[in-house]
């Protein structure tokens, strides 16, 4: 399985910078083509230049949250029709941010899922323990419960094409990166509930890890046999550390 290497670009970089970056980005991963999946995650006004800058590349584009209904009385809000409208291919669902900050629930996330899968719009959901949930001993139990109420409830086929970030929200924007071993242990585990639900079909679900992913680190990640990929936040806004993960990820 390729490895999926993402950028999670927050609600930084301008629509107006989206092709300074791509000059930079691209002529460093053009070989990448067919080794490594790439993808960008702009904010929502970047989108449409994403979707224009990247066009026939390797890198595809995503969206970093939807509404879970098609359209109506929701002021602020973007609906999953309206990213496919743009060619955007890619939705990430259930960041800690949105999650903690904004208190989306796992039900919520589970209709956002089923949303982006009627569309067609490929989902990554998060998952990660609290700090403290990590110290109380208690970060099985929370990814057995984000698994079980945010994505298991999509159904097996669905489910076999839904990618999965382990996030733990203590390693986010923090600088503190999960050692290999710890992140590997909690892929494992999503790995096993996986394979509960959905058998040996579960080898074939990328789990990306997230968390302070930097140059210096993405290789030892990422050759954990459960890390399937990054979810790349800081250092997916500088085109060169982040090409720098892609190459670690080939
Ligand atoms: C993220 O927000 O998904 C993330 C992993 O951020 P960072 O890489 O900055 O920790």
């Amino acid at each position: 399985m390729k490895n999926l290497i993402a950028g999670n670009w927050k609600m930084n970089l301008l629509p107006g910078g989206v092709a300074g970056y791509a000059e930079r980005f691209l002529p460093q991963v053009r070989d990448l083509a067919g080794v490594v999946d790439l993808l960008v995650c702009p904010n929502f006004p970047a989108l449409a230049p994403a979707v224009e800058a990247f066009r026939n590349t390797p890198v595809a584009v995503g969206a970093q949250n939807m509404h879970q209904e098609l359209s109506g009385a929701h002021t602020g809000e973007v609906s999953g029709t309206m990213l496919h409208d743009l060619g955007v291919g890619w939705v990430i669902l259930g960041h800690s941010e949105r999650r903690h900050i904004y208190g989306e629930t796992d039900a919520l996330i589970l209709a956002k899922l089923k949303r982006a899968h009627e569309l067609g719009l490929r989902p990554i959901v998060c998952v990660g323990e609290l700090l403290e949930e990590r110290e109380r001993g208690e970060t099985e139990q929370v990814l057995r419960r984000q698994f079980a109420e945010s994505l298991a409830g999509v159904g097996s086929e669905l489910l076999e094409k839904t990618t999965v970030a382990y996030e733990p929200v203590w390693a986010i924007g923090t600088g503190k990166t999960a050692t290999p071993e710890t992140a590997q242990e909690a892929h494992r585990l999503l790995r096993n509930q996986l394979e509960e639900k959905i058998g040996t079909a579960a080898k074939g679900i990328r789990i990306l890890y997230g968390g302070s992913v930097k140059p210096e680190n993405a290789a030892e990640l990422l050759a954990q046999p459960d890390i399937n990929g990054a979810l790349v936040g800081g250092a997916s806004l500088d085109p060169d550390a982040f090409a720098a993960i892609a190459r670690a990820g080939a």
